[in-house]
């Protein structure tokens, strides 16, 4: 849909209604149509549905910095601010050679949705810098950093906007980026960033929060399917971060098997399962879960058809797609990705009978523990990580019943429902400030 199809008296002037790639591909585009489609079951006045369409405010920044071999090179960057209607803009910082604003923004406004899905008293936000991390030293990249936060540093704060790891960004880029806002300021304000590292006032418990928060999703909806997950199987697409913990956390919390895992090189199956623990072994020695003795291979395409109870996409967007989908037999789908499911997929797994627990709920573990960080920090005073996981769990479930419930009510699939829970939520905000 483009944004002059969209229901109300309201047209944009062109000016504003540029996107940088006009294209269906475009992810802003993507991210508004979505909106689009959210308002109309919500039956959004159209103020408010025109506000939700863009970024309240964005940053473009242009930084000098000094490469190692003493040259200087112009780097282009953003930060967007897609509504603080509930509280301040939360969403990570990406270091990536193919960012765009567009990107950006589309990032941003999917953070308004995942912390008000969350109840999380925060807005969304993100930002990105055009660079290649993997082609830069540490000190370029440091001197990046802290560029970064020389030019954004007014635009954020922890009243208004805190950033966070992305794409390509670590706690060791958070801890300079800590360090150069407290520079500014002239006293140290470890709060204006989230993910860093314990000692600099991070949280326990990040580590592993997405696939935590994942995994009591999972839970969840076993309980309400009615499907037994002690001894039952799983497949997992992505071993990074989130799809690693998955594994180590569906044994250990749920007593699942894991008979299947992919990364970017290639997949290795076997029916009787394997541990996480013996896994990691043989990919911290080889580089790859590939040639994983006592497995074999399958091509990454055959994980999705396997005849598992949960599949856990992981890595990369649209790998369940209107191709793939009907052969899906996994009763449950947790979306520890960003966007794995393409909207034809959707409508495809609902119609099969398959429980998709969607992004937004399902990895908004990651936030949920990054939020707490914010809370310890504005209190300097630290939770030990079983505190950490308890408040998760709560977090977690009141978000799965929330939209499980609004699935029902509309009639819709989760994701539909997980927009409309948190559309109304930030809606409700906007009404109640007098914007709208
Ligand atoms: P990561 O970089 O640690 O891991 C990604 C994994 O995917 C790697 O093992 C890579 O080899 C694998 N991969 C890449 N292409 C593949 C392919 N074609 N087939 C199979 N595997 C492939 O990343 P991550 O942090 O685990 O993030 C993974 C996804 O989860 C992303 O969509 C990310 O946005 C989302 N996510 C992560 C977090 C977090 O806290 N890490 C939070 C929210 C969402």
């Amino acid at each position: 849909m483009s944004e002059r199809n969209i229901p109300g008296e309201y047209t944009l002037p062109d000016t504003l209604a540029k996107t940088e790639i006009r294209s269906e591909q475009n992810p802003f585009i993507i991210a508004q149509s979505q909106l689009d489609e959210t308002a109309s079951y919500l039956k959004l006045d159209p103020a408010t549905h025109q506000l939700l369409r863009w970024p309240l405010r964005e940053l473009h920044i242009t930084m000098p910095v000094k490469l190692d071999n003493g040259t200087t090179r112009i780097f282009h960057g953003f930060r967007v601010q897609h509504n603080d209607a509930r509280g301040p803009c939360k969403g990570g910082i990406r270091f990536h050679p193919d960012e765009t604003i567009d990107t950006v923004r589309a990032l941003a406004a999917w953070m308004t949705w995942k912390t008000a899905v969350m109840n999380l008293p925060l807005g969304g936000g993100k930002g990105g810098v055009i660079c290649n991390p993997k082609k830069m030293s540490p000190g370029e990249l440091e001197r990046l950093s802290r560029a970064y936060i020389r030019q954004a540093g007014s635009f954020v704060a922890p009243e208004k906007d805190v950033p966070a790891p992305d794409v390509y960004t670590n706690p060791q880029i958070m801890a300079w980026m800590a360090d150069e806002y407290s520079m500014l300021r002239g006293y140290n304000e470890f709060g204006i960033i989230t993910g860093k590292p314990l000692p600099l006032g991070g949280s326990a418990g990040r580590n592993d929060a997405t696939a935590r928060g994942g995994i009591y999703c999972v839970r969840e909806a076993a309980r309400v399917k009615g499907i037994g997950l002690q001894g039952a199987t799983a497949a997992i697409q992505g071993y990074g971060n989130s799809g690693s913990y998955a594994h180590k956390l569906a044994e250990k919390m749920l007593g699942m098997k894991i008979v299947a895992v992919s990364d970017s090189k290639g997949t290795v199956f076997n029916p009787d399962g394997f541990t996480h623990e013996d896994l990691m072994a043989h990919k911290k020695r080889t580089g790859s879960v590939t040639g994983f003795p006592g497995t074999e291979p399958l091509s990454n395409e055959a994980l999705f058809e396997l005849d598992v109870t949960v599949i856990f996409p992981a890595a990369l967007e649209g790998a369940i797609n209107r191709n793939n989908a009907p052969r899906i037999k996994a009763k449950i789908i947790a979306e520890l990705a960003n966007g794995p499911t393409t909207p034809e997929a959707d409508i495809i797994l609902r119609n099969n009978g398959c429980y998709v627990i969607p992004d937004l709920l399902c990895n908004a573990g990651g936030v949920t523990v990054s939020y707490f960080e914010m809370v310890q920090n504005s209190y300097g005073y630290y939770w030990e990580e079983e505190e950490i996981h308890h408040r998760l769990e709560k977090k977690m479930t009141d978000a799965f019943s929330q939209v499980h419930r609004t699935a029902g009510q509309y009639g819709v699939h989760n994701r539909m429902a997980a927009y409309i829970v948190a559309v109304e939520r930030v809606a409700e905000a906007m009404r109640l400030r007098g914007w709208v």
